[in-house]
């Protein structure tokens, strides 16, 4: 089936790493543009392979490269609402090609070629023959497909623009239905093969945490193929509203996880978040000292005011693990009116990307608006404080944080407390810091080591000193 493709085309490659000392070129990705998309199209010739640019012996090693991947199918069951998820397993399928790496979905696909693929003769035409083929494989209601590969600038600029107002309109349509609207949500086991405790949930308020698959898309799958990787979960009883609990969630996700999970709140970041497979579009972050929540998303190159950059942060919550404190999201989710609602919302928003914060004017309340510091403003958790108080942003009648950061010693005033609130509503302890890696020196050359730990107290006291 792949006998003219000059290197191997299998699941086996999924996980294949291609890192700089073995990168023939970078498509896409941070330094330059590139999407995909798929879209049904009745004008569809079968069959039709073309790279429209410089194919790869017209790069040069070492290169960044614009990139886009256009696919369009056709198929008599084929419905228009199915694309989103279809397109999602461009990611997959591209990544069964050996010396080819994917990262990412929509347009912020980041991929690489290796020397040893361009070595064996690899060209971007037979990426594009392989996709037709495992599409066709994977989805059998595809009847007819032809791919596109697009590596010139100008092409793939018009490209983004075009796909990026296809998606508009795919997530605009998902906002006009709420969870109370409908009667079953979704579960999508996609990302399993990296990430095996992981499930999403999709409701028609949290759009799933890749950006790429909404509610409307998960049903046009089910419907399609009710024993895929996405299913439907009949909504059934809810236990809390305001966190978004629901039994049968729990029950399917302990099912799907091994039991790894077994409860989710699909709207905190606290006690039982979501879990967190890899391909998040951002993360939202506790920040302990000042009570609240930072969002980074994966196009932010810096450090967060934690000190550590998206990748970092990343790597503490992805894989399926469930870590309080930590979620990845997708941008559409933080349009949503549940957008953690249960933790307060945008009034527990303390630090966000300035990027991030203008796409999302008209969403964010306007009288919160200008109180939400960004990276322009600052990039610690000092300067974070003070953009607080000068805005009298509301987290200050949460927490009074002024002070925190003083010398605390017996003179100390107690300006503040907190952790009854938490222990009224059930919980014994609050969290007050985490932290990727933590040693604790015992005697001798002995030294504990707490990955991932996170801190919890009964009780948490702000002093401000009387001097
Ligand atoms: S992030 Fe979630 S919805 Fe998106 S492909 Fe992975 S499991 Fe499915």
């Amino acid at each position: 089936m792949f006998s003219d493709i000059p290197v191997d085309v299998s699941p086996m490659h999924e996980g294949e790493r291609i890192r700089a000392a073995n990168m023939y070129v970078e498509l896409a990705g941070p330094k330059s543009v590139g999407t995909e998309l798929v879209q049904v199209d009745e004008s569809v010739v079968d069959g039709q392979y073309e790279v429209i640019g410089p194919e790869l012996s017209e790069m040069i090693k070492g290169e960044v490269y614009p990139f886009g991947i256009k696919i369009d199918i056709k198929g008599e069951k084929l419905e228009k609402e199915i694309e989103g998820v279809i397109e999602r397993r461009t990611h997959d399928l591209c990544n069964y090609v050996q010396g080819f790496m994917h990262l990412n979905q929509r347009d912020q696909i980041w991929c690489r070629v290796s020397t040893d693929a361009l070595d064996e003769g690899f060209k971007l035409i037979d990426l594009a023959k392989s996709l037709g083929i495992l599409f066709k494989e994977e989805f059998p209601i595809i009847e007819e497909i032809t791919v596109t590969i697009l590596t010139e600038e100008e092409n793939v600029k018009q490209f983004v623009v075009d796909a990026q107002s296809i998606y508009a309109a795919r997530d605009e349509r998902a906002r006009k239905l709420s969870d109370e609207d409908v009667d079953v949500f979704y579960g999508c086991l996609m990302c399993q093969s990296f990430a095996p405790t992981h499930m999403c949930v999709v409701t028609p308020d949290r759009t799933a945490l890749c950006g790429a698959i909404n509610w409307f898309d998960c049903r046009a799958s089910a419907k399609m193929d009710p024993d895929g990787s996405i299913f439907e979960i009949e909504k059934g009883e809810v236990l809390d509203d305001v966190k978004g609990e629901y039994i049968n969630v729990n029950d399917i996700i302990a099912q799907k996880t091994q039991g790894e999970t077994d409860r989710v709140y699909l709207h905190s970041v606290f006690e039982y978040p979501h879990t967190s497979c890899g391909c998040f579009e951002a993360v939202a972050f506790y920040i302990p000292e000042l009570d609240g929540i930072g969002i980074v998303d994966r196009d932010f190159g810096c450090e967060t005011p934690l000190g550590i950059p998206f990748s970092s942060m990343a790597g503490q919550c992805s894989g399926g693990k469930q870590v309080e404190g930590f979620t990845g999201l997708s941008l559409e989710y933080m349009r949503s009116p549940k957008f953690l609602q249960a933790d307060g919302a945008y009034e527990r928003i303390v630090w966000m990307p300035k990027e991030i914060k203008s796409s999302l004017e008209g969403f964010i309340p306007k009288e919160i608006y200008d109180k939400i510091p960004t990276d322009e403003n600052a990039t610690s958790i000092n300067d974070i404080k003070n953009y607080l108080k000068d805005k009298n942003h509301p987290i200050l009648e949460r927490i009074a944080i002024l002070g925190s950061d003083e010398e605390k010693s017996s003179d100390d005033e107690d300006i503040e407390s907190f952790g009854e609130e938490a222990m009224d509503m059930g919980q014994e302890f609050v969290p007050v810091a985490s932290a990727p890696e933590m040693g604790m020196p015992l005697s001798g050359e002995t030294k504990i080591i707490f990955k991932n730990a996170k801190i919890y107290a009964e009780k948490v006291i702000i002093k401000k000193s009387k001097k």
